[in-house]
């Protein structure tokens, strides 16, 4: 399985909202703010960091595999 987004690049990558880390999810299509409870998604590779795209993580059924 490879990651389709570069680790390198989630280094640098912020949320938005609270400026704090960020972290691939489990599906490895989205980046998860944990201190805001939002999934950043990533399309064709690129990480869509917008607070206005992003959705609540209690949209997605709760946390956990
Ligand atoms: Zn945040």
């Amino acid at each position: 399985m490879k990651d389709p987004i570069n680790p390198l690049l989630l280094d640098i990558l912020a949320c938005p909202k609270c400026k704090g880390d960020v972290r691939l999810n489990d599906e490895k299509n989205g980046l998860i703010c944990d201190r805001c409870g939002l999934i950043y998604e990533i399309r064709e590779g690129i990480p869509i960091m917008l607070i206005d795209e992003a959705k609540t993580l209690k949209d997605r059924g709760g946390s956990g595999r």
